[in-house]
């Protein structure tokens, strides 16, 4: 394996961790793209802390080399590759955009920063969200619109086209959300239309 994708998996692996973007030690999951080949983080591998052994090389299309230890998301992951052109995917467990998703049936941002971004950030609801069939069908095509979608009750998946800015994204998110939450606790109206 390629010492940059190590390098790289290793760096946003310690900054989701670091910076609460994934509250539980080892859940979350990343991976690169590389031609027709896949490297992503192994199942249960501690985000902060990934070493050679945590990163597994597989297949975009079915291949049985390494799949039984990559990621439980790793169908979602290579959905993701088919369905658009990028290079990177990164999966966190973000505590705001969880919880703003169970309440919400769409998170419209309320900042300027959020709203320069992203017009809206889409959560799809399904019955089983993790290593899940309907996840692996139903996301994809959202991801062909926008950059980061948030899964029910579960967490943020982004995509781009290395993992700084699929990394980029899920702050992005995690921003948008923690802003509304803090808004809505100050007694503000996060879904009147606000005139900045
Ligand atoms: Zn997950």
């Amino acid at each position: 394996m390629d010492e940059d994708i190590l390098k790289e998996m290793q760096k946003y692996g310690k900054f989701l961790e670091e910076r609460g973007l994934n509250l539980s030690s080892h859940s979350g999951n990343m991976s690169i793209r590389r031609g027709d080949r896949l490297f992503i983080k192994r199942r249960g591998a501690m985000m902060g802390d990934l070493k050679q052994e945590d990163v597994v090389e597989t297949g975009i299309d079915e291949d049985d080399s390494g799949v039984i230890i990559a990621s439980t998301e790793v169908g979602v992951h290579r959905e993701i590759y088919k369905e658009t052109s990028s290079l990177a995917v990164v999966h966190a467990h973000t505590p705001y955009a969880i919880s703003l998703s169970l309440i919400k049936d769409e998170i419209v941002p309320i900042d300027d920063e959020g709203r320069y971004h992203l017009k809206k950030v889409p959560v799809l609801d399904v019955k089983e969200s993790i290593g899940s069939d309907e996840v692996e069908k139903r996301l994809p095509p959202i991801l062909q619109d926008y950059p980061a979608a948030i899964v029910k009750g579960h967490g943020t998946f982004a995509h781009g086209e290395n993992l700084e800015e699929a990394y980029n994204w899920i702050t992005v998110v995690e921003s948008i959300c923690k802003i509304i939450y803090i808004v809505e606790n100050l007694g503000g109206d996060t879904m009147k239309e606000v005139d900045w």
